[in-house]
């Protein structure tokens, strides 16, 4: 290949996916093309049929409060495609002494549920007084400190939830930056909080609703694969071909990918976190971090015939302080319709994760048994399944440990040295879909608009 493309991007995931569809929309002569290393794209999005069961390998929604998704879904037409399962109706549980706990969908039924003591609560309040924490400490230390030790079980369930993780690796300046700018700034989350409400109130903004959770009648699958479908699988896109070099020169980029050389005005780099990590280190060895840990998850799903009834809702997660074999479960014919054959049900029990990769090791078999056991012994099931399969993801979830705010000053003084340079995708800024859809159209403006955007710490919720 001797063309020189205005822009290549590196990996065909939903972030490579994202800038593709943006710069093809908005800028028809912009000449792209994307490097993707399997022979599909969408990377960790995939979607799972069998005898009338679907269930997700990967991602199994994203909410629908992001202005960038919005724009994407109506874009594409997929605005006229979704399922949506609204949080206000879907409650979740989390698994505390030996039952399912229901945790109540806002702040004030939080504050007035039983869940956790008044002395409790009201060290909670206490948050206002306390001394902001230095250095970076882990989320379990941080809450700990914040707002006492009852918390820690809900928020290790969260983390769980988020990110498969060990809330005592996960730092809280890598998790939730917003949250932190707002205890550094007011001296406390819960004025800073107070502070934000008056003013958006002030300001007269909408009213903050509860978002819904979606997805597509056919699964997670459907939203990259639209997006794939107006590439040009001849020019724009380029399957089987892995990048394995990438250079600087004087006039742009060079890149070696599946035995090929290709050229660029810009690289977009929309690779896993590790991947990008390894090739950039090529391009420049001040990078502070040779990898992220990652924590990969499976799930063993069970079908039963619907005289098994399942809570309401989305689901159950698991303290690691319960010790169970799993981390939780998804209901998911719950969550959307169709996703199990008439009068059956079907749901997820999730294994692994930053502390128990062991597990994944297991064989079917166990895995399988071990899954089930728990299962009927928290929802009360003495059935068999009538459909089990193990789904294994075929990525990890990078997780945001100490010295990844470091990683993420390297990756803005990168970009800003050499304005030809985009770093985004899983890890880096975020790990939800909603994060990748609003980087990857941030990318394609400052693409097409040379704006060099900057962006701030957000105050973003912690799910997904
Ligand atoms: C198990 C799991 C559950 C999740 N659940 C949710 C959820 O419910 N909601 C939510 O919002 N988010 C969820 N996420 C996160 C979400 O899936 C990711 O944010 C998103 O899919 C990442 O997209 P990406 O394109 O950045 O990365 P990826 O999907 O990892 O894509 C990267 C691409 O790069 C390719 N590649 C790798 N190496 C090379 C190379 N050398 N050359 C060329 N190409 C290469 C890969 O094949 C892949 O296609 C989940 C993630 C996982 C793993």
């Amino acid at each position: 290949m001797n063309d020189t493309y205005h822009t290549l991007i590196l990996g065909g995931g939903l972030s490579g996916l994202t800038v593709a569809h943006k710069l093809k929309l908005h800028a028809p002569k912009h000449k792209f093309c994307i490097l993707e290393k399997s022979n599909h794209t969408g990377g960790v999005i995939k979607t799972h049929r069998e005898n009338g069961f679907i269930t997700e390998i990967g991602p199994h929604g994203f909410l629908d409060n992001c202005e960038e998704s919005k724009r994407i879904l109506q874009e594409t037409g997929l605005d006229q495609e979704t399922v949506k399962a609204p949080l206000m109706d879907f409650v979740r549980y989390v698994y505390l002494n030996d039952k399912l706990n229901l945790i109540p969908q806002t702040p004030r039924k939080i504050l007035m549920a039983p869940l956790i003591p008044w002395q409790a609560k009201l060290r909670v309040l206490t948050e206002l007084w306390k001394p902001v924490l230095q250095g970076e400490p882990t989320v379990a230390k941080w809450i700990n400190h914040r707002f006492g030790s009852a918390l820690l079980p809900y928020v290790d369930a969260v983390f769980t939830g988020t990110y498969a993780g060990d809330f005592d690796k996960l730092t809280i300046d890598s998790v939730m930056p917003g949250v932190r700018a707002l205890e550094k700034e007011h001296g406390s989350v819960l004025r800073g909080l107070i502070s934000t409400m008056r003013k958006k109130k002030k300001e007269g903004g909408p009213k903050l609703a509860m978002p819904a959770m979606t997805s597509f009648p056919k699964g997670m699958v459907r939203l990259v694969e639209r997006l794939a479908e107006n590439l040009d699988p001849a020019s724009e896109l380029q399957l089987n071909c892995g990048v394995t070099a990438v250079t600087k020169t004087a006039t742009g980029w060079e890149v070696i990918a599946g035995g090929s050389q290709y050229k660029a005005q810009n690289i977009v780099c929309c690779l896993p976190i590790n991947a990008a990590l390894k090739l950039l280190q090529g391009v420049d060895s001040t990078i502070p971090q040779k990898s992220v840990p990652e924590a990969r998850i499976l799930s063993v799903v069970f079908g039963f015939t619907n005289d098994v009834v399942i809570p309401p809702g989305f689901g159950f997660l698991i303290p690691e302080k319960e010790q169970r074999f799993t981390l939780g479960a998804l209901f998911s014919s719950n969550m959307f319709p169709g996703r199990a054959p008439k009068d059956h049900v079907v749901f997820e029990a999730l294994v692994g994760g930053r502390r128990h990769p062991e597990k994944l090791e297991l064989d079917a078999e166990t895995l399988t048994r071990k899954a089930l056991k728990d299962m009927q012994h928290i929802l009360g099931i003495d059935k068999e399944p009538v459909y089990t399969t193990i789904l294994r993801s075929a990525g990890g979830i990078p997780q945001l440990e100490r010295n990844y705010p470091e990683l993420l000053k390297w990756q803005q003084s990168a970009q800003e040295q050499d304005p030809s340079l985009f770093i985004s995708g899983f890890g880096w800024g975020g790990i939800g879909l909603n994060d990748m859809m609003k980087s990857g159209t941030r990318i394609a403006e400052a693409l097409l608009n040379s704006s060099g955007k900057k962006y701030g710490a957000e105050l973003k919720g912690v799910y997904f």
